[in-house]
């Protein structure tokens, strides 16, 4: 197929298919699930929608595991709203959770009954259901499952006071959550962090901590989670004495809240107002403020809340002077405090009862109730103590725990690279052993074939070439070392020439008149035993060096060349031809004690032997 054609029929379509396929995909279940969780903090109703399309989507292809995950959200809206519908999908959870892949998912149902419990004010019950959350969540080590049961318990610590504890929880979550990146959940942490510290009375670190958490919820789009905190931030700066500030959070509480359909975002912004009008002695505001709130709340589930309210009742009825319905107020306030265990709301209820019966005239009840109120605010203080001095304590630990840590690592990263350095200097040391190595093998053959061509050039420089005898030079030097010897024995030499030898050149050719000087001076070497000593002067003479000889037996041992020479039997074809030689002998004494002393008289031996005749020797006697 040509390439157009593929290009046109195959590819192109394939191309288009990859494009346009995802785009015409119904979102999946997990996308549905994630953008519900996005939801649920943003925009609650928005997430019961998603959660709700997820389920439906789930009834084409049935995932036990997604829908609990999409029922658990449901739960969770349900869980502060209609406890009828989470019990509905708590007891649907529970049946699915046999078939459920993820075992950390029954941390999650056990998250949402123990918020249930707990808007109803069993704390005890909600309590317990979020301790075996966070254990599950543990053992099956779904740190998403774990992350939301610490941020529960630790929640629900706080509020009962075990603050030291419950901001250990609090980090915790605040670290799973950071690691898992869930924005929203951390600025939620964040929050639940600075509620602890307006418990222990530390009301400038929870104004921090809200102020953070705000930011990080303006980031995220978290309305109701930004209601709420501006709730909780209108308390700190109330408890601050910054009345301005508070209400102007209370009014962004109460705005936000309405704008997202929450109701007791609102109710609780409608408090906080109350409370500051009560404050401000404008009773009639108040109590149309709290009106609000309670109609706002309708029957949702939370005690707490309602105290609350009812709390700011009994202080705005009392400034109304209407005593009755305040202690009225007060005392119901007082016993869901009680219930759920709120330490704080109690001492200042029981305040607000004292101040209420010492107005009405009711001084032993006034006296009882202050004495409650001082028994309590005592407990508080001595609780806020405690628990400041055990977070100090956990903070001091954990930052010891860090610094060890750090300083074990510093030390680690320390060994390391020291290890690192050791290694390179050993890698360096055997790259200079070998390099030194290389190069001193190089000297040494270097040095090798210097000595070697140094010896050639010596033995060349001291060697004749064509009889291979030493040179003139070489057995002149032995001579004079010889005679240079100090009180050494006489010495003497044999000066050698050969007979008529430039006939042999004229008769037989030069290249046979080389072969006689070689064959002759084969046979100087065969007569001349160390330390006697022949080299070739030149020409056809030779010349003897005989040490710790006298001029008798140098002329003994002349005879003896002489005649070995002479038994030389040269051929030529078939003609047999004979070869003599002539010497003259030296031999050192008075006057005669140089190189050139010794020569000369030689050399006159020589001529005198040729003159004689030739194939002689003549010893020259001084
Ligand atoms: P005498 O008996 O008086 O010594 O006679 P002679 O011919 O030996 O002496 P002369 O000095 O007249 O001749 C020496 C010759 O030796 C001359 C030269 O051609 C020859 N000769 C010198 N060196 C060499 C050599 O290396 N090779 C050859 N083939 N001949 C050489
Ligand atoms: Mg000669
Ligand atoms: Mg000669």
């Amino acid at each position: 197929m040509p390439l157009p054609r593929l290009l046109r029929h195959v590819l192109l379509p394939l191309l288009l298919a990859v494009l346009v396929a995802p785009a015409l995909a119904e979102p999946s279940v997990r996308e549905l699930l994630e953008r519900a969780r996005a939801a649920t903090d943003r925009d609650p109703i928005e997430g019961r929608r998603l959660a709700e399309a997820a389920l439906q989507a789930l009834t084409a292809q049935p995932d036990a595991d997604l829908e609990i995950e999409a029922r658990l959200l449901l739960c969770d809206h349900h869980a502060e709203r209609d406890p009828e519908a989470a019990q509905r999908e708590v007891k649907i959870i529970g049946e699915l959770l046999p078939r459920a892949r993820r075992s950390g998912l029954r941390a999650g149902l056990l998250g949402c009954m123990g918020q249930m419990r707990e808007f109803a004010s069993d704390t005890v019950r909600a309590r317990a259901l979020y301790e075996e959350a966070v254990q599950l969540a543990e053992q099956a080590d779904d740190a998403d499952m774990l992350a939301n049961a610490l941020y529960q318990r630790g929640y629900l610590r706080g509020v009962q006071g075990e603050l030291a504890s419950g901001l250990t929880d609090l980090r915790r979550a605040h670290q799973l959550y950071s690691k898992l990146e869930q924005a929203p959940r951390v600025a939620n942490v964040l929050n639940a962090i600075a509620i602890i510290y307006n418990r222990m009375g530390d009301h400038a670190q929870a104004r921090d901590y809200f102020q953070q958490s705000l930011r990080q919820l303006e980031i995220v789009g978290a309305l109701r989670e930004q209601a709420v905190t501006l709730h909780n931030l209108g308390r700190a700066l109330e408890n601050l004495g910054d009345r301005e500030a508070a209400r102007l959070q209370y009014e962004a509480a109460l705005a936000t809240s309405r704008r997202i359909d929450f109701p007791r975002g609102e109710a609780y912004a409608l408090r906080g107002i109350a409370s500051l009008a009560n404050l401000a002695g404008t009773a009639d505001q108040a109590l149309a403020r709290l009106d609000e709130a309670d109609a706002r709340i309708g029957d949702a589930p939370d005690q707490r809340l309602r105290a609350q309210i009812l709390l700011q009742r009994g202080i705005a009825l009392r400034l109304k002077k209407r005593y009755a319905e305040s202690v009225q107020a007060l005392e119901r306030a007082l016993r869901i405090f009680a219930e759920a265990d709120s330490r704080n709301e109690l001492a200042a209820t029981y305040g607000a009862l004292a101040a209420t019966h010492a107005e009405a005239g009711e001084w032993r009840a006034a006296f009882e109730r202050e004495a409650d109120f001082k028994t309590e605010s005592d407990r508080l203080l001595r609780l806020q103590l405690d628990q400041r001095f055990a977070t100090l304590k956990i903070e001091f630990d954990t930052a010891t725990k860090d610094r060890e840590y750090a300083l074990l690592q510093r030390e680690n990263r320390a060994t390391e690279q020291a290890l690192q350095h050791e290694q390179r200097a050993n890698q360096l040391k055997v790259i200079v052993i070998g390099l030194a190595a290389v190069l001193l093998l190089a000297l040494a053959l270097l040095m090798l074939r210097q000595w070697r061509t140094s010896r050639t050039m010596r033995s060349l420089a001291l060697t004749d070439e064509l009889t291979g005898l030493p040179n003139r030079r070489a057995v002149l030097t032995r001579l004079q070392a010889l005679l240079d010897q100090p009180g050494s024995p006489p010495c003497a030499v044999l000066l050698a020439d050969l007979d008529h030898f430039k006939r042999i050149n004229d008769e037989h050719g030069h290249l046979v008149g080389d072969e006689v000087l070689r064959s002759v001076a084969a046979r100087l070497t065969e007569s001349v035993r160390e330390p006697m000593c022949v080299g070739r002067l030149g020409g056809e003479e030779f010349l003897v060096v005989l040490p710790d000889t006298d001029l008798e037996a140098a002329r003994q041992a002349a005879e003896r060349i002489r005649e070995s020479v002479a038994s030389l039997e040269l051929q030529r074809g078939a003609t047999p031809w004979k070869l003599t030689v002539s010497l003259g002998v030296a031999a050192s004494g008075p006057g005669v004690g140089t190189v050139s002393d010794m020569l000369r008289r030689a050399d006159a031996a020589l001529y005198d032997a040729k003159r004689a005749g030739r194939n002689r020797v003549i010893a020259l006697v001084a």
